[in-house]
Parts: structure tokens; C-alpha cells; sequence
């Protein structure tokens, strides 16, 4: 009645696939203790699995005492399996309770958590990160996981759907590519090389054969500073096309968007209570020009300047909300595949799309032509030798193309409303946190 392994044990129903209306059948459930009170002859627990929660009732002369007994002395986070028969009651959360009838306990906990597996908050993250994988087990941080997951299947759906084909390109690079952000170092056999910051090049040339290519995949960069946005190591969801412009990317956006809050919005609803504040989305993710803004910027007092980058303080002051994009950005500081703008070659065919002050997406038009290439890099002061294989595929043929990348974390801020990115990331990366 009492066991310690899984032997032929199978669970047979999740915590949300059990209903009232099973009043009197047998179930088998796995998962892991979240709470035990016992009242002698009487003991509540409830055991959670990656679905949600299941109440027990253990009373005396409803279960054999041995059991009882075992499951009152049981402590949280020890991981069991328990078959059991439905009680529909009215008092119960989901409307019904288990009443045990047998009991594993694969996994016995001795020790004390540093935090309830209930918390609704722990006020220390540092707390929570050090002991993550049971951070992980708290019903807040199950509900942004689960969404983030419905968020990934959409955009993939949305991918497959538009005839995108997947790609993955080599995160261990020789060259640094684009200039701004740092790059890690790392040893490659006897060589020096990089961790990409992004596919970019690559997902580039991939357009020269599959015309419409997407990439879920890590990006790394060597950010010093400790913001609640940047990561060392995030998610990027990057996509590329061929024969189109920044404004069909926008387009792409806009839908990608509204499907990634469509996936939020029914997570939200069969999970009432995960607390997120899903954003609205437009028909339309209205498109603001870069100079509208900086002049906005400057009537309302910033020292915001023509060419400047438009910092979070800048933009808080001309009190922008939701989804919008900022477009045709100068073109001096951006990289050296942005293409200039037909009607002046100060400002780029770019945007970047913004959640409140928050960056989410990054893209552009790029340059095709080997020679306006050639020409950027060397106006960018870079070394054409070290970009010979790139500039060597765009004698072939490149097609007109462009693209853009979605920090896959910054989006889950904005769709559930988190403040801190490291909330949304499974093992953060930072300057100050290499473990777990
Ligand atoms: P920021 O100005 O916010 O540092 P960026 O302009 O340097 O970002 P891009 O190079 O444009 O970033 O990268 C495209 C997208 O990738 C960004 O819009 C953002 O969503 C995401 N991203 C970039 N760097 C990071 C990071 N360090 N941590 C998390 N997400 C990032
Ligand atoms: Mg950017």
C-alpha cells in the first residue's frame, strides 16, 4: 500500500482532467507534495503536478491509518504517486478531493525549503535563483513557463503557416559581426573565437536558397550593466525574407504579435488565476518616424538630439504605451547590412518595435548589393578581409530581403506583465550569475 518506486505505476489523469463529475472512480495522479496539515484522525494535503492542484483527504476509517499516517508526515516538495477515488464536495477547490487508497513516495524531502512552495512572492530573487529548480514549482513562475510555451507553439504555428522554414545557425563564430554589443570569447581548438550575438549573417545568406527563414535560438552578448532587460544569454526569434521590405516585416510583426497574445489571452482564461496583465493589441501597431518623436521629445523638454538613441527616460517623457514602432532611424548608427532610405541617405529603412519604453524587436531592410556592402563596411572602418565569405555569397545573387529579431524574453515581459527579465528565463544569464 506503501511503496517507493514507479515499477508499474502510470499516472491516468492530470490534475485539471479530473472533474466532479468523476464522483466515485478510481484515479492514479503523480507529482509532488505542496502542502500537509494533520488533524489526527484527519489529513489535508495537496499534491500539485505541472497542471495545476489536487486536494487529498486522508480520514480515519476512509483510508487504512498507515497511509494516513505516511501522508501526514510527508514534507513539501517530496515527490509522489497516489492512487486514489474521486469525492465530488462542494468545499474543495476544483469541486471534488482524492481519497487515497494507495501511496508511493519516490522521493522523501528531509529538509526545509528556503521559501513555501505556495509563496506568492519571495522578495529576494537572489533566493529564488539559487534554488531554482523548486522556484520553478511555485504556481506564478508554472503559469509565465506554460505561457511562454503557448507563446513559442503559436509563433511557430505562425511560421509553418506563412511557409517559413526553419533554420539553426553556428553559435561559435570567427568574426565579430555587427559591431555594438560585446562579444564572450571563447577557445576553438587553437583559435580564438566568438559566442554569436545574433544569426544575422547566416540567416542572410540562408534567404539566397529558402527565401523565407526563421530561427528560435540563443543569442550572446557580454552586457556589462544590471538591467531588468538585459540577459547575457536570451532567445531570439529571429526571421528573415526575401523580396520584401521593413514594412512587410512590420507587417509579419504585427501578426506575430497578435497571435502570442492570442496564445496569453486563452492560457489566461482556462488558468484564471495566473496574474498577468496581457496588453492589448491594435488592428493596427501604430508606426511613429524617429524624427516625429525626437521633436515630441525635445517640445516636452528632453535633450534629446537628431541621431541620438531614444533612451527609456526620453521616451517615458512623450508617454507612449503598448505595442508602437519607431521607424526610419539614422542610418550612421546602425549596422553596416541596414539599407539607406531611397529618399535620404542620412535615415535607414529600420525600425524598432516597443512595448511602453521597452525594446521587443529590432529590424530593417538590408543592403543586397555586393558593392553597397563593400562600400558600408568600409565606411564602418571594418575589415572586408574578415567578412570575405559573406561579401563572396553576395556576388551570387542575393534577392532584396528583410528582417528582424524578437527578444523571446522582452516579449513575455510585455505579454504578462514582468519587470524583471530574469522572471521569465528558465536559468538567467548575468554579470554576476553563471549557476545554476
Ligand atoms: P537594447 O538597446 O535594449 O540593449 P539592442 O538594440 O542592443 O537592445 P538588438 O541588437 O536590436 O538589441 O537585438 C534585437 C532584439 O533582441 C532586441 O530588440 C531585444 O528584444 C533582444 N535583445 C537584445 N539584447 C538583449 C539582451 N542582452 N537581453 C535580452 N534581450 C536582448
Ligand atoms: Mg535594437
Amino acid at each position: 500500500m506503501i511503496g517507493t518506486e514507479l515499477g508499474q505505476m502510470r499516472r491516468t489523469h492530470y490534475s485539471d482532467q479530473i472533474t466532479q463529475s468523476m464522483d466515485g472512480s478510481q484515479v492514479t495522479v503523480m507529482g509532488w507534495i505542496l502542502t500537509v496539515r494533520g488533524h489526527g484522525n484527519i489529513c489535508f494535503a495537496t499534491i500539485s503536478d505541472k497542471n495545476g492542484e489536487i486536494s487529498l483527504v486522508a480520514k480515519k476509517g476512509g483510508c487504512p491509518d498507515e497511509l494516513r499516517e505516511k501522508i501526514s508526515s510527508l514534507k513539501p516538495h517530496s515527490s509522489v504517486g497516489i492512487v486514489g477515488m474521486v469525492k465530488s464536495s462542494e468545499k474543495a477547490p476544483g469541486g471534488y478531493e482524492l481519497v487515497p487508497q494507495e501511496l508511493r513516495v519516490f522521493s522523501e524531502v528531509q529538509k526545509t525549503p528556503p521559501f513555501e512552495p505556495t509563496a506568492k512572492t519571495v522578495k529576494n530573487i537572489d533566493t529564488r535563483l539559487e534554488s531554482r529548480p523548486i522556484d520553478l514549482r511555485r504556481a506564478p513562475m508554472r503559469h509565465i513557463f506554460n505561457a511562454r510555451s503557448q507563446v513559442l507553439q503559436a509563433v511557430r504555428n505562425y511560421f509553418a503557416r506563412e511557409q517559413f522554414v526553419e533554420i539553426n545557425t553556428p553559435k561559435m563564430i570567427a568574426t565579430a559581426t555587427e559591431g555594438g554589443a560585446a562579444l564572450f570569447s571563447i577557445f576553438y581548438y587553437n583559435k580564438g573565437a566568438f559566442l554569436a550575438q545574433s544569426p544575422q549573417l547566416y540567416k542572410e545568406q540562408l534567404t539566397m536558397s529558402f527565401e523565407k527563414v526563421c530561427e528560435i535560438a540563443p543569442i550572446f552578448r557580454a552586457e556589462a550593466s544590471r538591467t531588468n532587460r538585459h540577459l547575457s544569454e536570451a532567445i531570439s526569434i529571429d526571421l528573415e525574407e526575401a523580396f520584401v521590405d521593413y514594412n512587410d516585416i512590420m507587417d509579419r510583426i504585427g501578426q506575430i504579435i497578435t497571435a502570442s497574445v492570442g496564445a496569453v489571452s486563452a492560457y489566461v482564461k482556462k488558468h484564471p488565476d495566473a496574474e498577468f496583465a496581457v496588453p492589448d493589441v491594435p488592428e493596427e501597431i501604430p508606426r511613429y518616424k524617429y524624427e516625429d518623436l525626437v521633436a515630441r521629445m525635445q517640445k516636452a523638454g528632453a535633450k534629446t538630439e537628431w541621431g541620438d538613441d531614444l533612451y527609456p527616460s526620453s521616451l517615458k517623457k512623450i508617454g507612449l504605451e503598448g505595442f508602437y514602432f519607431i521607424t526610419d532611424w539614422p542610418l550612421a548608427p546602425k549596422p553596416f547590412y541596414v539599407k539607406e532610405s531611397a529618399s535620404d541617405p542620412k535615415i535607414s529603412e529600420s525600425f524598432d518595435l516597443m512595448f511602453g519604453d521597452l525594446e521587443i524587436s529590432s529590424g530593417s531592410t538590408r543592403v543586397e548589393k555586393s558593392q553597397k556592402l563593400s562600400q558600408r563596411l568600409a565606411d564602418k572602418g571594418l575589415d572586408p578581409d574578415k567578412f570575405g565569405y559573406h561579401l563572396g555569397a553576395f556576388e551570387y545573387g542575393v534577392p532584396p530581403h528583410a528582417g528582424c529579431g524578437i527578444g523571446l524574453e522582452r516579449l513575455l515581459m510585455a505579454l504578462t506583465g514582468t519587470e524583471n527579465i530574469r522572471d521569465v528565463t528558465f536559468y538567467p544569464r548575468d554579470v554576476d550569475r553563471l549557476a545554476p
